[in-house]
């Protein structure tokens, strides 16, 4: 019994852990952020969108900022109005 709740603790630390170190990625540069917006990052480096991905689900400062960057004249969206259609 006791080993089994070692485990189940060990197991939770380690997910801890690495919820941990998915959600320190740093935070993405401007450019980055425009690249992931306009499907860039996707085709060109699937694990860093995956990783921006993941990063701006728990990082709602760089959800801001990416809503920034999208209102920025001559940004993102600016010159592909079927982008902003994704909502
Ligand atoms: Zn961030």
């Amino acid at each position: 019994m006791d080993v089994l709740i070692i485990s189940a603790v060990a197991g939770y630390i380690i997910y801890r852990i690495g919820r941990e170190v998915m959600g320190s990625f740093r935070h993405p540069e401007d450019e980055e952020l425009q690249d992931y917006w306009n499907n860039i990052t996707k085709t060109e480096d699937p694990t860093a969108y995956r990783q921006i991905s993941e990063h701006l689900a728990s990082c709602e400062s760089c959800r801001d900022r990416l809503d920034e960057l999208r209102k920025r004249p001559g940004g993102p969206g600016a010159h592909g109005p079927m982008i902003s259609r994704r909502y």
